[in-house]
């Protein structure tokens, strides 16, 4: 189910920019409000849906497996901490949702190099993850020769 904006909606804040995983949601340069620019690459995540303070997107199903005539909307209350699903079917039923928001405030994640560099033992560690500079370290692990099947001279 790919987003779409309603343009009248949308202020151009770029929130669905920022939080969109697969980066297609833009800001169109002529119009300065936001599109989807490959809905086939849509991840239908709602992350973008969710953030969204104007409330300004929806999501289409695609006509294989969502007929027309049916509807998923999405409301996020801060202030209540609540995110509100509403489904309506095409033959009329509806069924609503409403689940607490545990998204982690915008803008508290710390970033990799915030963290202090790995100790000895976390070097090794199968979770290692991240860039060298980003680690504060000179380079990654790397495997020992002795540790391949036949050895590499
Ligand atoms: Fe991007 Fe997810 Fe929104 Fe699709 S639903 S446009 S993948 S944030
Ligand atoms: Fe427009 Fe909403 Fe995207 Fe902001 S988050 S740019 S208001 S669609």
């Amino acid at each position: 189910m790919p987003t779409f904006v309603y343009m009248t909606n949308c202020d151009g804040c770029g929130y669905c920019v920022d939080i969109c995983p697969s980066d297609i949601m833009h800001i169109d340069p002529t119009y300065r409000r936001a599109l989807n620019i490959e809905p086939n690459m849509c991840w239908e995540c709602f992350s973008c849906v969710k953030a969204c303070p104007q409330h300004a997107i929806d999501v289409r199903g695609y006509a294989d497996f969502a007929p027309l005539g049916h509807s998923v909307r999405v409301l996020r209350e801060d202030e209540k901490g609540t995110i509100s699903w509403r489904i309506k079917f095409r033959d009329g039923r509806e069924k609503n949702f409403v689940s607490p928001i545990r998204t982690t405030p915008w803008g508290s994640i710390k970033g990799p190099s915030e963290y202090s560099a790995p100790t000895a033992s976390a070097m090794q560690s199968q979770a290692l993850a991240h860039e060298p500079e980003a680690l504060k370290v000179e380079a990654l692990p790397t495997l020992a020769r002795t540790r391949f099947k036949k050895g590499v001279v």
